[in-house]
């Protein structure tokens, strides 16, 4: 097994690091706190190559791999997690399916600017009645005239409104299939079309600074063409596009969990109580080794569902538990985060306060936990 990274990995890492610093860190606590979507800030990130990171060049991308995507979004996420969520849907879920399953027609004309970073584009799974039973969607798109016409709603969809979105992706019941399931396939439907609405953001718990909307389609109607991967393969392709998501979200988590780590220790160094530094205590101590020892152990389940995926191997469960493991753990480690901060850990001023309010979504968002824990089960044949 080789752990080191290689010189290119290496120089994403420093630059992701570099830029994030400078950029989003700064400003991460006013973007939460006005629920601002940081425009230029994206925009940026699509200028270094980090919105295409793992797509080919010739559709625009930057021809990394899994895991230096994965170590990017550690980076970025370690900063802000909006913009982190900002980055990874738009990459595992926004543009990969046309990656995945677009024609050769549908990547030049959808995914090169995705990857370039012009415009973000949204998956559109979850529905109010369809969340994690994502099969029972009840938006219907019927083909007349050689267009779909589409009717139904898509609730908590990410970058489904920045000034830069350029549409969504959808599941859609296309048909009557094989009696147990509906017939469901996947379409492409971009901001402009009429008929396609769009609600004002929802007031989040956190990720304040990313942008999640529902969508209505009002007789929506998009030319047949628009039809991504085969009829009836929608639901499965969507689910193949998650297990790719989880390593980001895993990612997300670790990048989360190691600001909270961070903050901690630095904190826990420069409070005194009963004449010394807190981080003096045992019982301070053992919380950070316990957030050190578990980061390090979240930090290579993501790398290594990361590394499998690179080298074509079967990775979903591996991805299912990286996520799973990395979500609950930047849980566990925003908690202790802000209990070493006391009091001040309360205040907005400390940015424990934020991470506290943003690590639960990695619990929930891309599968829930219970959801990852089926997903387990099942490959253990139970
Ligand atoms: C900020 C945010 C951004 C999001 N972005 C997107 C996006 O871009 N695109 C998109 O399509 N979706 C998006 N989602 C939706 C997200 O994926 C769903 O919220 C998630 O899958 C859970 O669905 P639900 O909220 O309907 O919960 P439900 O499915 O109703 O679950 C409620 C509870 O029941 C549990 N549960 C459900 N079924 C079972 C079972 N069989 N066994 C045991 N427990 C079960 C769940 O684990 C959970 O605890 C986003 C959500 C949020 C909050």
């Amino acid at each position: 097994m080789d752990f080191d990274l290689t010189a290119e990995q290496l120089d994403v890492v420093s630059m992701c690091r570099e830029f994030a610093e400078s950029e989003i860190a700064p400003n991460a606590e006013r973007w939460d706190a006005q629920s601002e979507f940081p425009l230029e800030t994206i925009k940026k990130l699509g200028e270094l190559g980090l919105l295409g990171l793992p797509f080919p060049e010739k559709y625009g991308g930057s021809g990394a791999d899994t895991l230096t995507y994965a170590l990017a979004v550690m980076e970025i996420g370690r900063c802000d997690a909006s913009v982190g969520i900002t980055m990874a849907a738009h990459v595992s879920l926004g543009a990969m399916p046309f990656y995945l399953f677009g024609s050769e027609e549908q990547k030049e004309r959808f995914l090169v600017p995705l990857a370039r970073g012009e415009k973000l584009w949204a998956f559109g799974l979850t529905e109010p009645q369809a969340g994690s039973d994502a099969g029972a969607t009840k938006t219907r798109a019927e083909l007349r005239d050689d267009r779909w016409t589409i009717n139904g709603t898509k609730c908590f969809i990410t970058n489904a409104g920045t000034p830069i979105s350029g549409g969504v992706t959808i599941t859609a019941v296309t048909g009557e299939g094989d009696g147990r399931r509906p017939e469901i396939s996947n379409l492409i439907v971009p901001q402009a079309t009429a008929g396609y609405v769009q609600a004002k953001p929802y007031k989040k718990m956190g990720w304040r600074a990313s942008d999640t909307r529902e969508l209505t389609f009002e007789n929506a109607a998009v030319p047949e063409d628009h039809l991504l991967g085969p009829r009836g393969r929608g639901l499965k392709q969507f689910l193949d596009i998650l297990d790719g998501g989880r390593i980001s979200v895993g990612a997300l988590s670790v990048g989360l969990a190691q600001a909270c780590f961070d903050a901690a220790a630095r904190y826990a160094k420069e409070r005194h109580q009963f004449g010394q530094p807190i981080s003096k205590f045992q019982a301070i101590k053992f919380s950070l080794v316990d957030m050190a020892t578990e980061l390090e152990l979240a930090r290579s389940a993501v790398l290594k569902a990361a590394w499998l995926k690179d080298n074509g191997r079967d990775f979903a469960t591996a991805a299912a538990m990286a996520k799973l493991y990395s979500g609950e753990l930047s849980r566990r480690c925003a908690n202790a985060a802000v209990q070493i901060h006391g009091g001040y850990g309360f205040m907005d001023e400390y940015a424990v306060s934020r991470y506290w309010r943003d690590c639960k979504i990695n619990e929930i968002g891309e599968g829930t936990n219970e959801i990852q824990r089926m997903v387990i089960a099942r490959q253990l044949g139970l």
